[in-house]
């Protein structure tokens, strides 16, 4: 998510649709469904939206078309309702006093509950961000006096960007699961609200600070205008750490870089292991991979190549093009890796399928030995805040134990960092992280009637 205002008499100089364009840009690994602009220019507000990455959805001539002084943008994957265009975002729906649009990262645990209130027939899209925004528009007095209304009510995860035609607005749930920050553009007097710190600094804008959980922020002529619609009780996802945010993001005063960097050392440290050659599963594996071969003193290579135009494999969503995304997405270094013996460190297994097919691939180039060591615990819950980490049936670490799982990626060897170094290697105390696909800790309760195929089917 991407929101920006600057003063009107500066719009024509901000252009403040190819800001968010780039702070899209920025953020594509977020989302790559689909992406969409929302611009007021004072009057009314345009949205432009449709399946694809961003460069794909936007290009010079449309964007000449979104003029004005306020901007919100999405790049969407699906965690609930279908990747399809009417569940694009940004959301938007006419008021009485214009219209509003809407973005919102993660995943609401009550959608049933709150769509109850809403007239039959108020909605046209199947996602909780379209019963959260037809909330919005429901009440009178404006989107700042409805939302202090509906946000109490609303549970789960949701950092939101929203827009009048006047104002740009931004609030994060109590729990804080997701990230947002607030930045401000020196240059034009103006501001930036970003999902991470990366969506930022492409922009040029300054890190101002986080938006805090339960916090609503409200931006115009007069500046930042912030309130509190319920007590922070901070639950920020342990995830964003090990895969989701962006390397040269910053969570909490830490660049993501440092904390895989240091949670590669201690997995060095947890899971040793004799070999030749630490590689990475790139790129989301590469700083862990170094950290594991500074820690164990084995020298670093690379031993596979991706093709960076090709996607993140699970985010997309069905199970045949995730399969044929391992396939286009690495390729084997033969000479590199002939005869050696291999660590393989990623960051993560979730179904285990794009492990079996490296260490085969390994394999298949001569690779003497493969050991794979993963840099966050075995994903065995799934999440309900926000990643489609699908069901605990698909898990395979939900139905595995570690030493399955390595006979069944066919691994001479597998370690995962353990709960404890991953917590401490992000310097962010255990009861502040929202760690559920680890432990099955749930921070926010999720009612049997929400958790819909998922939990259900793994009998709780
Ligand atoms: S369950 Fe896992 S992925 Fe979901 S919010 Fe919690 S830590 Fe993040």
């Amino acid at each position: 998510m991407f929101g920006v205002w600057v003063p009107g008499d500066q719009a024509a100089k901000a252009e403040v649709s190819k800001l968010t364009y780039y702070g899209l840009y920025a953020l594509q690994h977020r989302g790559q469904e689909s992406a969409g602009i929302a611009v007021s220019d004072g009057d009314r507000i345009v949205v432009f939206k449709d399946m694809g990455l961003v460069a794909q959805v936007f290009d010079e001539s449309v964007l000449n078309t979104l003029r004005g002084h306020i901007a919100v943008g999405h790049c969407r994957y699906s965690t609930t309702g279908s990747p399809t265009w009417e569940n694009a975002q940004p959301t938007f729906r006419p008021t009485d006093a214009g219209g509003l649009a809407l973005v919102h990262n993660g995943n609401l645990i009550n959608t049933r509950e709150l769509a109850e209130e809403l007239p039959a027939g108020t909605l046209t899209a199947t996602t909780d961000t379209e019963v959260l925004t037809a909330l919005l528009c429901a009440r009178e007095g404006g989107p700042l006096q409805a939302a202090r209304h509906v946000l109490p009510a609303t549970r789960g995860a949701y950092s939101l960007v929203f827009m009048d035609e006047h104002t740009l607005y931004a609030a994060r749930d109590p729990e804080g699961i997701r990230p947002l920050v607030l930045g401000s553009l020196e240059g034009h007097g103006g501001w930036v609200v970003a999902s991470e710190t990366a969506g930022l600094d492409i922009v040029g804008a300054r890190f101002v600070r986080e938006i805090e959980p339960g916090e609503m922020i409200a931006i115009d002529a007069d500046g930042v205008r912030s309130e509190r619609f319920a007590e922070a009780r901070p639950k920020g996802c342990l995830f964003e750490y090990v895969y989701l945010a962006r390397p040269d993001t910053t969570i909490a005063g830490r660049s993501v870089q440092a904390t895989r960097v240091e949670v590669g050392r201690r997995l060095a440290r947890e899971h040793p292991v004799e070999a030749d050659m630490v590689i990475p599963t790139p790129e989301s594996g590469t700083p862990a991979a170094i950290g594991y071969a500074e820690a164990s003193g084995i020298p670093y290579g690379q031993g596979l190549v991706k093709n960076s135009y090709v996607g993140r494999t699970f985010i997309q969503p069905s199970q045949t093009i995730r399969q044929l995304g391992i396939r286009l997405k690495l390729n084997p270094l033969r000479e590199a890796i002939e005869g050696k013996r291999l660590v393989v460190v990623d960051d993560s297994i979730v179904r285990g399928n794009t492990q079996r097919a490296i260490v085969g691939m390994l394999r298949d180039a001569g690779a003497a030995e493969v050991h794979v060591r993963i840099s966050s615990p075995p994903v065995a819950w799934p999440c309900f805040y926000g990643i489609d980490f699908a069901t605990r049936a698909e898990l395979i670490a939900g139905n595995l134990s570690v030493e399955e799982i390595r006979d069944s990626i066919g691994a001479d060897s597998l370690g995962f960092i353990s709960l404890d170094e991953l917590i401490s290697a992000s310097h962010i105390a255990k009861d502040r992280l929202c760690r559920a696909c680890f432990d099955g800790v749930y921070p926010i309760e999720v009612e049997r009637s929400e958790r819909g195929k998922h939990l259900l089917e793994a009998g709780r």
